[in-house]
């Protein structure tokens, strides 16, 4: 068995689409990045890649490749998941905490949860998509994502 942990930030932008978990979102201000600044996708991408002591998202898709310019980050996501099943292992569950005042993730909470489950090849009741505003964080203009995961060994 293997746990891991990720975390990611980014600020929010006029004129940008949001997307978080991979569902665009509409909203006025998107995330910033060099990818398409999903925050949370960023952030179990580092724990499935943090679990098998793989680096993390930068040392696979570095910040600073015009390949990556708007990527969609499900790309980052299914090479962190290739390295994960590489090393033998496969996903339980993930369990996530998003921090923004806004937009309110709630009424997107069940697409994001699918999105994730379809992406990572399990069933959505093994994906935590939990949302807070940043209250006493001053983080008017963040979004904040926390993810772990657990894994656990192939039976070969
Ligand atoms: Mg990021």
């Amino acid at each position: 068995m293997r746990i891991g942990y990720g975390f990611d930030s980014h600020e929010f932008k006029p004129g940008v689409p949001l997307v978080i978990g991979g569902v665009k979102i509409d909203h006025a201000k998107g995330l910033a990045g060099h990818s398409d600044g999903d925050v949370l996708l960023h952030a179990i991408t580092d724990a499935l890649l943090g679990a098998i002591a793989a680096g993390d998202i930068g040392s696979f898709f570095p910040p600073n490749d015009p390949k990556w310019k708007g990527a969609d980050s499900a790309i980052f996501l299914a090479e962190a998941l290739k390295q994960v099943k590489a090393k033998g292992y496969k996903v339980e569950n993930v369990d996530s905490s998003l921090v923004m005042a806004e937009p309110k993730i709630g009424p997107h909470a069940k697409a994001i949860q699918k999105n994730i489950a379809d992406l990572l090849g399990i069933w959505p009741d093994c994906v935590g998509v939990k949302a807070k505003t940043p209250e006493g964080l001053n983080l008017e203009n963040t979004a904040v994502a926390h993810a772990v995961v657990l894994l656990s060994t192939k039976v070969r």
